[in-house]
């Protein structure tokens, strides 16, 4: 149980009297509870922040490298702990958990420093010397599905910009980040300059957006919070970087192997039980091979192992929330109302999985353009598939959403689905199952979003820009 906030340094009783539940997803137990900060919290947060901010972002880049790298460390000290306690939090397999939840957060943290050193703070461009300083005091926002990874993703360059901060992470699993709030203080990170207040989006976030003392929010979160937050910052012309939702496609080429092609698809569908902003939810086909695609998907769909987070076995854990599975299992109902076709899955529990919020991995068929289920963010495991005639068919019902987050190309051809990539409207274009790269931008296009984090880009996102015109 945590009734504390992480402000100036130090662990503060919360003002805010609420408490949130945090739920296992396996077993629906409560894990924790956490206190719901109020205003005041906020404003204690804030003005613990300001007042760090000028000695913080009097460091040197080597100076807060060296913090950020110390973060690293501890954080890999806890690693099994933080994977275990995210497993429990979201109902990610314990395996995925370790090496993405947990993993990946010691990977920014460590590549952020790196940019750091390396990054022109200052340049002379002709008779002026252009500057880049840290913006000021930041508000970060976090969503739940990977929960310390979005953390890491802005606190890190936050941090290493010469930034103070303010996190209020997810209400639904934030426990992983009162373990990142310990890991700062035991690495002596100066007070003030990471402050954590716990509580609902609507109430202590929504005060942090509005603060005048804050210079910017960087959210991820939904497309539907990513608006209310941007409407409420601009009151105060506040600099808003947004990492929203999607609904990306995977674009099968005709020369491609149409098992790998078919198989990475859906992993890249179902990846944390298909709560993950960059899933590859709609699987665009050559209309030629559209039975083959649909019998592999359905042969991999049911091979699934779908179960407890802990079982060695198991591949696809719970959703995280009774909310999230029946939003999921709604709009599997929405997509059968709709005329779709079901391959396989659907809005029924997986055998012998009561206790749980699991949902059956799913894929439709027959859909059109037109429909919920390929129009909107499901985030669960959901996915459909459309055919195409020819390249510009494929591509034109690629870009055809409001999103633009991530998509994909599988082809025999590297030439030609690079080519294709150029053409998708989308933050980043996975081709033949390429990696994930930490050093390389990652944001969207369109309602997915504005601006871009990691490498030198999410540096970027946290400076000011000056420059003194020299005699
Ligand atoms: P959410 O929008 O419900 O909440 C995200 C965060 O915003 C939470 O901390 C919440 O408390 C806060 N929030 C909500 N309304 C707010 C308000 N009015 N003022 C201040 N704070 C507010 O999203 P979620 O359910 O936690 O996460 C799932 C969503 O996040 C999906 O849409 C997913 O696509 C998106 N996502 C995007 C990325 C990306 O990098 N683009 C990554 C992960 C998740």
């Amino acid at each position: 149980m945590h009734d504390s906030h992480y402000i100036d340094g130090r662990w503060q009783p919360s003002h805010g009297t609420d408490r949130i539940d945090v739920v296992d997803a396996a077993t629906e137990e409560v894990l924790a509870t956490v206190p719901a900060g109020d205003a005041d919290d906020a404003n204690a947060a804030v003005a613990a922040a300001r007042a760090a901010f000028p000695s913080w972002a009097a460091t040197s880049p080597a100076e807060r490298a060296g913090y950020l790298k110390r973060a690293a460390e501890a954080l890999q000290l806890r690693q099994t702990e933080i994977a275990t306690l995210i497993s429990h939090e979201v109902g990610m397999p314990f395996a995925y958990s370790n090496v993405v939840q947990a993993g990946l957060p010691v990977q920014s943290f460590v590549s952020i420093a790196d940019v750091a050193l390396s990054f022109p703070f200052e340049e002379q461009i002709y008779n002026s010397l252009v500057v880049r300083e840290p913006i000021g005091v930041v508000v970060a926002i976090t969503p739940w599905n990977y929960p310390l990874h979005q953390i890491a993703a802005k606190v890190a360059p936050a941090l290493a910009a010469g930034c103070t901060v303010v996190l209020k992470p997810s209400e639904v699993a934030p426990l992983n980040a009162y373990v990142l709030a310990e890991v700062f203080e035991s690495i002596g990170l100066p007070p003030g300059v990471f402050n954590l207040v716990s509580g609902t989006g609507a109430g202590v976030g929504e005060t942090l957006v509005a603060h005048p003392e804050v210079d910017m929010v960087s959210l991820t979160g939904s497309t539907v919070a990513g608006r209310r937050i941007g409407a409420v910052a601009a009151q105060t012309i506040k600099r808003v970087a947004l990492e929203l939702g999607g609904k990306s496609p995977l674009i099968v080429l005709d020369d491609a192997d149409l098992v790998e092609a078919v198989s990475a698809g859906l992993n890249g569908c179902y990846l944390n039980s298909g709560q993950t902003c960059i899933a590859l939810t709609r699987m665009i086909v050559p209309r030629a091979r559209l039975a083959e695609v649909e019998a592999i998907a359905k042969a991999g769909a049911e091979a699934i192992t779908v179960g407890d987070p802990f079982a060695p076995t198991t591949v696809l854990g719970p959703l995280v929330s009774a909310t999230q599975r029946d939003r999921v299992v709604d709009y599997i109902d929405i997509g059968i109302a709709e005329g779709a076709r079901l391959v396989t899955g659907g809005p029924t529990p997986p055998e012998g999985l009561d206790r749980g919020y699991y949902v059956r991995p799913t894929v439709f068929s027959d859909v059109t353009p037109d429909m919920a289920i390929v129009r909107e963010e499901i985030f669960g495991p959901v996915l459909v598939i459309q055919p195409y005639d020819d390249e510009d068919e494929a591509v034109a019902l690629a870009n055809d959403s409001i999103y633009g987050l991530n998509a994909a190309v599988f082809a025999g051809d590297e030439t030609r689905a690079i080519a294709l990539a150029r053409r998708i409207r989308a933050g980043q274009v996975q081709i033949n199952d390429g990696a994930f790269n930490i050093y390389a931008p990652f944001g969207g296009y369109g309602q997915s979003g504005n601006g871009r984090e990691f490498g030198k880009w999410g540096l970027e996102e946290f400076l000011e820009t000056k420059s003194m015109q020299l005699p």
